[in-house]
């Protein structure tokens, strides 16, 4: 059995600014409205459910505040530099010079739907405790509406 939460309709979305340095359009800054969704798998316990799902939401709501109205900056790229005050980040032929705290610095590559899903699952799978009988969590990030990236992990 799955519990299913889209993000557009439970609000579980956010805006925000990213580039990817090896496209030739998304090489240049720009933004997206993103929904993070989420299935559940797992066994319905005796009280008739899968587990209490408003958790889920109330956690994904809170990925998604920190990364709303941000810079999507993927820390792992090796042309990202921090200094005090600024990220800089060179992107092809361009160096970007951006406020620190327009940012958010994420433990990832590059900022794709696909390694977006990836940083949600991650950082849920090391937050949520799930009941034992829920036995797989799957992850999507939309990018824009009726396009986005899946991960999953079984618990
Ligand atoms: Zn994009």
């Amino acid at each position: 059995m799955r519990l299913e939460i889209n993000g557009w309709s439970s609000k579980i979305t956010f805006s925000a600014t990213h580039v990817i340095p090896t496209h030739a359009k998304c090489g240049r800054l720009h933004g997206h409205d993103y929904a993070i969704n989420a299935i559940v798998e797992g066994e319905m316990g005796p009280d008739g459910v899968i587990m209490d799902f408003i958790s889920v939401k109330e956690f994904l709501r809170g990925i998604a505040a920190e990364l709303d109205h941000r810079v999507l900056i993927p820390a792992k790229d090796p042309g990202v530099r921090l200094s005090e005050h600024y990220v800089e980040y060179k992107v092809g032929d361009n160096e970007l010079k951006l406020p620190r705290s327009d940012c958010i610095l994420l433990d990832i590559g590059v900022t794709s739907a696909e390694t977006l899903a990836g940083f949600v699952l991650m950082r849920m799978l090391e937050k949520v405790k799930f009941p034992t009988n829920v036995s797989r969590i799957e992850i999507g990030v939309d990018e824009g509406r009726g396009q986005g990236a899946w991960t999953g992990a079984d618990l």
